[in-house]
Formats: structure tokens, sequence, C-alpha cells
């Protein structure tokens, strides 16, 4: 069972998160200069950027706890595991990860290589150079379609002679990399997407290490926000069930899923510009169920990560033994994610042990202890996974970035051009949004320095001509 060794080649602790004090107490000594809605990885970016230049910031956020699409759980089997982001991409250039090493949380290369399941047995060398020639001829063939003159989906751009691998690359370029079944992910988005390669794994989580950033920030918790009035000239409104904010500036970072489906109203109404590119960028559906498995029966190592020679749509991706634990992650997604989370969490943990069980074996299901399954799509305030443009979508990213009314910006990881999707997307887009509103406000009048964040990510976009490496399908399922 030969590892290949290019996993790269598929290519607050301390926040101050108070519950709703009301709104004399939330403005303490006075108005915020900036409002934050959500405190995902964008909102806290932004906020600390605020705080940074030394402006009044309060990051207002819908749910109980911070961290949005990170979140990492404790409490169900009594060790670390991220329900939502795991794997922290590009890790030496990762704003995240460079940031964690002040937090005394560990983060670690996540290991290189994968395995290919071919049924009951292990692909051979032989078979995964085929199979990992065939991923690289399918990106390239996207690649290829994205500089045609119009866009197209990946499932046209697709090579028709695949040969048995086909529906193993359908999977991955689509329900598994960006949550969407092929017919429905833009080329042209997901050939300017950066690699997704160099993933290193928080050992405390993903989630964990968000809200360690957030220490220091103002967050008010469980304090939905429900509309967004910029009549009044110089000042935004920011509606709560729990009282009104009043700042210059707010940066929205809900997802677009929550914006598309008209959570927060806008008074005036948001320009069409912004409403298309809410719709054009829906969330995908991607699912983990994690298992318990006692006496590590799949004889796996730590943080293996197992694909499959899929014979069919129905399929998912393994993350054995995370950092350590008998934890393993079954990762689903597309449709089929969408649909079994509709079902509910049982329908998910079936389906999971079904697909490990036809691949190891069903004494596999008697080693189960406890088990849980993610719903993201069921999640009221995110309502999916992340953002991949529809056919002739990808405009709508930068769309997103321009400002409202000179008062409202938005961030969040469906404004990054080529980090969408992720984390350090995420918190790049809010650090920019953040950038730019405090420069609109006169906040900023410096030149931009070294240090400050670029308005483009450092991360090569993937439409330049074929690389010499193969680029990025994952290392990284979701
Ligand atoms: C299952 C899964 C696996 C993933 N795996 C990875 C991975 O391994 N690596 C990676 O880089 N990325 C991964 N991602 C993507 C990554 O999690 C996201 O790109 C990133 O976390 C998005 O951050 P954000 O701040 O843009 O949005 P969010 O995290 O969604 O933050 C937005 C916040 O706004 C809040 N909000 C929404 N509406 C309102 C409202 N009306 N009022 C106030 N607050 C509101 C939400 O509750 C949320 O907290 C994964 C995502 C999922 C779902």
């Amino acid at each position: 069972m030969p590892p290949l060794d290019r996993r790269s080649f598929l290519a607050g602790a301390g926040a101050t998160a108070l519950a709703w004090p009301g709104i004399a107490a939330a403005q303490g000594s006075g108005e915020p200069d900036i409002v934050v809605v959500g405190a995902g990885a964008a909102g806290i970016a932004a906020a600390r950027r605020i705080a940074a230049a030394g402006r009044r910031c309060v990051v207002v956020e819908a749910t109980d706890r911070i961290g949005g699409r990170c979140s990492t759980d404790t409490a169900i089997f009594g060790v670390p595991f991220d329900r939502g982001a795991h794997w922290l991409y590009g890790a030496d250039i990762n704003p995240v990860v460079k940031l964690a090493a002040g937090t005394g949380l560990d983060v670690y290369a996540a290991p290189p290589g994968q395995r290919v399941r071919i049924g009951r047995r292990y692909a051979r060398e032989s078979e995964l150079e085929d199979f990992l020639a065939i991923v690289v001829r399918a990106h390239r063939a996207i690649t290829e379609a994205a500089r045609g003159k119009a866009d197209v989906s990946c499932l046209q751009a697709l090579p028709k002679d695949l040969l048995d691998w086909r529906a193993s690359v359908e999977f991955i370029f689509g329900p598994l990399l960006y949550g969407k079944d092929l017919r429905e992910l833009s080329a042209v988005d997901v050939s300017k997407a950066a690699e997704r390669d160099q993933g290193a794994f928080c050992r405390q989580g993903v989630g964990a290490l968000i809200e360690r950033l957030a220490g220091g920030v103002t967050v008010r918790l469980s304090t939905p926000v429900t509309r967004i009035n910029t009549w009044v000239r110089g000042k935004v409104e920011v509606e709560t069930p729990r009282g009104t904010l009043v700042a210059r500036a707010a940066i929205v970072t809900a997802s677009t899923g929550v914006m598309a489906a008209g959570k927060i109203r806008f008074d005036p109404e948001l320009p069409k510009r912004h409403v298309d590119a809410f719709a054009r960028l829906g969330l995908g559906s991607q699912e983990q169920v994690v298992l318990e498995l006692a006496g590590n029966p799949l004889g796996l190592q730590r943080d293996d990560l197992i694909y499959e020679k899929a014979d069919g749509p129905r399929s998912a991706a393994l993350l054995a033994n995370m950092g350590d634990t008998p934890l393993c992650m079954v990762q689903l997604g597309g449709r089929l994610g969408r649909d079994l989370a509709g079902q509910g969490e049982a329908a998910l943990v079936d389906y999971a042990q079904e697909w490990l069980a036809k691949l190891y074996g069903a004494d596999i299901r008697k080693a189960v202890r406890r088990t849980h399954a993610t719903r993201w799509s069921q999640a009221p305030f995110v309502m999916g996974s992340a953002s991949a443009a529809a056919i002739g979508g990808y405009g709508a990213r930068a769309a997103l970035a321009e400002p409202v009314r000179d008062r409202v910006w938005f961030a969040g990881e469906a404004t990054h051009e080529t980090q969408w999707g992720t984390v350090a997307g995420a918190w790049l887009s809010g650090e920019r949004a953040a950038e730019a509103a405090m420069r609109k406000l006169g906040y900023i009048t410096t030149p931009r320095s070294a240090g400050e964040p670029a308005r483009e990510a450092p991360r090569k976009p993937r439409s330049r001509p074929a690389p010499a490496r193969p680029p990025a399908p994952p290392s990284w399922p979701f």
C-alpha cells in the first residue's frame, strides 16, 4: 500500500463575548466607529484590524459562539474535533497560521500523501499513478476551458476519456472540494481558486484558534442583525432584536446563503449588482460525519487521508485517527450531502457507516462507539458550506467587494477572488474590508505599508499556464 508522498499533488478564550446587555451598555462610552456583522474568521479579522488602528468596533453575532464555519467541539467525544474548517492551507503564508504562533495553540503540518481504496484493497502504485495523472488531466481541462470566450460548467470541461476513474474525479472536483456537483460549478471560478496544498492542522481545533484570535475583541453573541439602514447621512443603523447600534460604517460577513435568503434587510435596498452577486455565489453542501472507532480497526496512521475508486456519485472521503485520537471523519457533499442533511443526523451517520463497511468490511460497524454528523446546510445562520460560483458567476466576487453607499462593506470567504471557500480567504477579506472602510472614513491616511494586507491575496491563482507541478485537487477534501 504505497503512501503517495505528494499530498500537495492533489491538488475567545480571551474574547469579550457578552450576552447583549442593552443598547446603552453596548455602546459603552460612545458609538462604535464600525459595526461588524458576524464573528466568523472574516469578522474577527476585520475587528482586529479596526482595533489595531485605534478605532472602536463591536462585532454582532447571531449565534451563541464565535467562529462561524470554524467550529471546534470538545463536549461530544471529550477531545477536540472540527465540525467545520479543519485544514489550514498554504501554511507558510496562511495569515491564520502565522497568528497561531502567538496563541499557544499547536499547529502541525498535515502528513503528506493519500491512499485510494479500490473495493476492499488499496490501490497499487501503478493504479495510483494512473489516478493522479487523470486528476491532473481533468484539472488542466478545466483550466483550459476557463480560457474560452464563455464560461462553462466543470462537467462540460472534463475530458471524455477518464476511464473508470471518472466517478472519483467527478466526486473530488465537485462535492468533495467545492460542495456542488460538477454541472453546477463554473470552470472559471474553479480555475481561479488558489491551490489547496501544504495543509496544516490545529491540534486544539481551527474553531478554537479563531476564538483565541478573538481575544480582546468585543463580540455581542446571540444578537442577529435584522436590518441595516443607511438613510441617515454619515451613519449606519444596525438593528437587532436587542436594540440598534449606530456607527459610521458596517462590515457584513454573513454567508452568501444568509444574504440571498434575505435574512438581513437593507434600507434602501441593496443595489441589484449585490443582490445578483449573492445569488450567483450560492453555497455548496459539505458535511462531516465523525465516528469514534475503538482499537484502530482500519489499521491507519494519524491523519491518514483515504479516497475511493468510486463507481457512482455516492462517494465520500475519510480522514482517519484525527490528531492521534480514535476519531475518523467521513466527508461528503453536493446534492447527496444536502439531501442526507435534510433527512437528519441519523441518515448521515448511516450513510457514513455503510460507506466505510463497503471499503473495510461489515465488522467495522461493531467498532463504532459514539457518532456525530454536521448539518451545515440546515444551520440557519450559515445555510451551507462555502460559496462556489454558478456558471458565468465569477465576477460576482469582485462585485461584492464594492461598498454600498460608502457605508456598508461586505467581507467573508465569498468575496475573495482566489481563496474563496477557505479560512485564509475569509480572514484576508475581513482585513481588506476593514482597511477599505477605514480609508474611506479617513481613519487611515498613510500609504499602504508593506505589512498591510494587500487587496489581492498573495496566493497565486490557477489560471496561469499549466504549472510543471500538478495543481491542486484535494489534500483537503473540503
Ligand atoms: C464542513 C466544512 C468544512 C470546511 N473545511 C475547510 C477547511 O478544511 N479549510 C478551509 O480553509 N476552509 C474550510 N471550510 C470553509 C471555511 O470554514 C469558511 O470559508 C470560513 O470559515 C468562512 O468564514 P466567514 O467569516 O466568511 O463566514 P462564517 O464563518 O459563516 O461567519 C459569518 C458569521 O456571521 C454570522 N451571522 C450570519 N447572519 C447573521 C446575522 N443576521 N446577524 C449577525 N450575525 C450573523 C454567522 O453566525 C457566522 O458566525 C469548511 C466549511 C465547512 C462548512
